[in-house]
């Protein structure tokens, strides 16, 4: 899952970025309106993490571009203290959620999943696809209730397909969603932790769809 943060103090963003990586998420980053609102228009992200007050562009402006223009992805936006009427109109100009500064990591973080699951018509935290299980406040995948140990970038993978199981995801899609915009991107790798996790899990469970990409299916 890939995450946009927008948030213009460093004291802030950095610690941010730290807890979303831990989490498990790649995230791209900008400190200004104007790049958010490029990036956000030009690259797909599974959620954003929006600060309003920001330099150049403010973030109901920046939020308000990104609906007109059809963007739909998730966006929780970050509020002053007591800053009610920034919630409003942060809700009313598209957002999905708000936290008030200061906030706890892990309550950030929840929030998040929920607005990711929610994207894909999910409501449960625990995704299970036939003997497959991942439970997303945990982080942990179990096979038929036996937990399987993966590398971060083989649950990266495991965690989008598992957000969208029966559908076809391509390569290049996986490719935009397991790596941030600086990262060297190569779809090749793709196949190669494909390979990887159809060692570790059962090996039908994930279904090469030729000339079109891959699916989740239920292997029971
Ligand atoms: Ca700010």
């Amino acid at each position: 899952m890939r995450i946009l943060l927008v948030e213009d103090e460093p004291t802030l963003r950095s610690p941010l970025r730290a807890a979303l990586v831990e989490a498990g998420y790649v995230v791209d980053e900008a400190d200004n309106g104007r790049d958010a609102l490029h990036l956000g228009e030009s690259e797909p992200f599974d959620a954003v993490v929006l600060d309003l007050g920001l330099p150049v562009l403010d973030g109901l402006s920046v939020l308000r571009r990104w609906r007109e223009a059809g963007r739909a992805m998730p966006v929780l936006i970050l509020t002053a203290r007591d800053g009610w009427h920034e919630k409003v109109a942060g809700i009313d100009a598209g957002g999905d959620d708000y936290l008030a500064k200061p906030f706890h990591m892990e309550e950030l973080l929840a929030r998040l999943r929920a607005l990711i699951r929610r994207a894909q018509g999910l409501a449960s935290p625990l995704l299970a696809c036939g003997a497959l299980a991942l439970d997303t406040r945990s982080s942990r995948v179990t096979v038929h209730g036996q937990p399987v140990a993966l590398t971060a970038q083989e649950f990266r993978l495991l965690a989008y397909l598992m957000h969208r199981p029966g559908t076809v995801v391509s390569r290049t899609e996986l490719t935009e969603h397991l790596y941030a915009q600086d990262h060297d991107r190569d779809s090749n790798t793709i196949e190669v932790f494909v390979g990887r996790l159809r060692r570790k899990l059962p090996a039908e469970a994930i279904e090469t769809v030729r000339g079109l990409g891959y699916r989740l299916v239920a292997v029971p």
